[in-house]
């Protein structure tokens, strides 16, 4: 049956406005890294994105190397887009990226103009789309004159492939440095896209600050920690979870990390929330936090997270007693 979506989908969501531009952003944005690659189920991938649109969750984030395999994310994409979106491609905000490894040689990592120009192509292709709305690098390159990389990021722009450019990953001296740069080309950065959540704060030492001078937005991925601030491992580790399958989170696991979710679960009933919700309040609470980008395995996951932005507002006790246990951490 074609897919029709609600019609009520943009009566409930947020949307916020991204940096200094006119784009908003949906509070809630939903990342394709994990779950949507050529090994997963399809069907779930599909329905997760019909539903993510429903509830009006319009800004869908790839890059050129999700999946596995590589670019598989992107081609699962955009064959939901070919079988339920496309018709709403002007309510969508689809963005990919270059900076990691992607394929063999030289040209195919970090942040020459030869390797993001032809990953973008290679990107829109996989997802039969004209353009992307946002276009990152990925992470920074050393080794790249900063010039030439955000000089590929205007060329971009200028060339039809991207709307608007953003740089994931850079610290904050370097995101002033490139936005300068961007800047002085005539296509400001829009966005950046950091780690941040209640269990990786880097971005408060800076960052975030910089972000609010120059105007420029912030999309904050992991804000679950990749589902340690979830209560998905409050009794142990579920089979089929990311922790139990190994990769960056089982690395990152620990008893100690799990008895502070604990705890925080705690504060999060007492605000009638469950502790994944909390945790995206909690990252919103930042004005300079534009959207919080999740990622999830199931519609469920999804609901939960759009449900966090009708939470009430932090009081001060309460961040006080969220702030006491994260000293711990
Ligand atoms: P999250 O921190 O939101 O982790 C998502 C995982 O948390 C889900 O897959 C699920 O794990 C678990 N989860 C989510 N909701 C719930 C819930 N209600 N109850 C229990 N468990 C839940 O984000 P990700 O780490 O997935 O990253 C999100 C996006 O950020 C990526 O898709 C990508 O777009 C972007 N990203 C960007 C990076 C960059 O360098 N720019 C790097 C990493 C991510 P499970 O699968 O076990 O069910």
């Amino acid at each position: 049956m074609d897919y029709r979506p609600d019609d009520n989908r943009y009566q409930s969501m947020a949307y916020r406005r991204c940096g200094r531009s006119g784009l908003k952003l949906p509070g809630i944005s939903l990342g394709l890294w994990q779950n949507f690659g050529g090994l997963d189920l399809f069907e779930n991938g599909r329905a997760m994105a019909r539903r993510a649109f429903d509830l009006g969750i319009t800004h869908f984030d790839l890059a050129n190397n999700y999946g596995p395999p590589y670019g598989s994310a992107e081609e699962t994409f955009g064959r939901i887009l070919a079988k339920d979106l496309a018709p709403y491609r002007d309510e969508l905000v689809i963005s990919s990226k270059a900076g990691y490894d992607m394929w063999p040689g030289p040209y195919g990592d970090r942040g020459s103009r030869k390797y993001l120009v032809s990953s973008l192509d290679q990107s829109l292709k996989r997802m039969g789309l004209a353009y992307v709305d946002i276009f990152y690098h990925h992470r920074p390159d050393p080794d790249t004159p900063l010039e030439e990389t955000m000089g590929a990021l205007d060329f971009i722009v200028r060339s039809g492939r991207a709307l608007y450019a953003g740089l994931s990953n850079y610290k904050p001296e370097e995101t002033r440095r490139a936005a300068a740069i961007l800047r002085s080309l005539g296509t400001p950065c829009l966005i950046h896209q950091p780690s941040y959540s209640m269990f990786n704060r880097w971005v408060e030492d800076g960052l975030l600050q910089a972000l609010e001078q120059e105007g420029i937005g912030c999309i904050a991925f992991s804000p679950l920690y990749q589902g340690l601030l979830t209560d998905k491992y409050l009794q142990g580790v579920p089979q089929g979870s990311r922790a139990g399958q190994g990769g960056t989170l089982a690395g990152r696991f620990s008893e100690a990390k799990v008895e502070l979710a604990r705890r925080l679960d705690e504060v999060a009933r007492g605000r009638g929330q469950k502790l994944s919700q909390m945790a995206l309040s909690w990252v919103l609470r930042q004005p300079a936090v534009t959207s919080a980008l999740i990622g999830a395995s199931r519609v469920g996951q999804i609901e939960d997270a759009v449900a966090a932005l009708s939470a009430p507002a932090f009081g001060a006790e309460e961040l006080a007693a969220i702030e006491a246990i994260l000293r711990e951490n």
